[in-house]
């Protein structure tokens, strides 16, 4: 049986920028994330990373210098021993009505499909809401990390009972990968 995780990216794996994250020199790891990934790739996990890029409808980036961001972020966790599966990106503004934007979960979906994965009641990682929604829609285990918006979501929505009860919640993506290889 394979364990597969799902991690959103920005503010789970690389800091945030205003805006977007738009070339590779942008692209910044938050600390031990990386070494998170490659851990979880050590004790039997699959990693598979579904993303909101709507800087692409915007025009911020193209498709291009996402996947050379894209490139190096594997190619950095696989330098560590680690491997990602897959990348799935909503290209879409939030006006679009796309199927694939979180907290839809086309990308999830995707990943099912594309991959060979079974999602429900498999860990999805995440710093907003939409993680947490979409992880919900499908049928995931949501958990929050304080990194990126996590703090701001943590205090903002996760005091709504509703999505409180349910969501694990832990300073970074290290954290989580320290907490999901212990329990296996
Ligand atoms: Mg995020
Ligand atoms: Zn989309």
């Amino acid at each position: 049986m394979s364990l597969w995780v799902v991690l959103d990216r920005d503010g789970v794996i690389n800091h945030e920028r205003n805006g977007c994250v738009r070339s590779v020199t942008e692209w910044e790891p938050i600390a031990g994330s990386l070494e998170a990934i490659a851990a979880l790739t050590h004790a039997g996990f699959k990693v598979a990373v579904a993303t909101n890029q709507s800087g692409l409808a915007k025009g911020l980036l193209t498709v291009a210098e996402l996947e050379q961001i894209h490139q190096k972020m594997c190619d950095d966790v696989e330098r560590l021993g680690g491997r990602i599966h897959g990348i799935f990106y909503c290209p879409h503004d939030s006006h679009s009505g796309c199927d694939c934007r979180k907290p839809r979960t086309g990308l999830l979906d995707a990943i099912e499909a594309h991959l060979g994965a079974d999602l429900v009641g498999a860990p999805m990682v995440g710093d907003s809401l939409k993680d947490i929604q979409a992880a919900k829609a499908k049928g995931c285990q949501p958990l929050l990390v304080r990194t990126g918006k996590g703090t701001q979501t943590e205090t903002t929505t996760l005091l709504w009972p509703h999505y409180g009860t349910d969501t694990r919640i832990f300073d970074d993506l290290a954290a989580v990968a320290e907490f999901l290889i212990r329990n296996h």
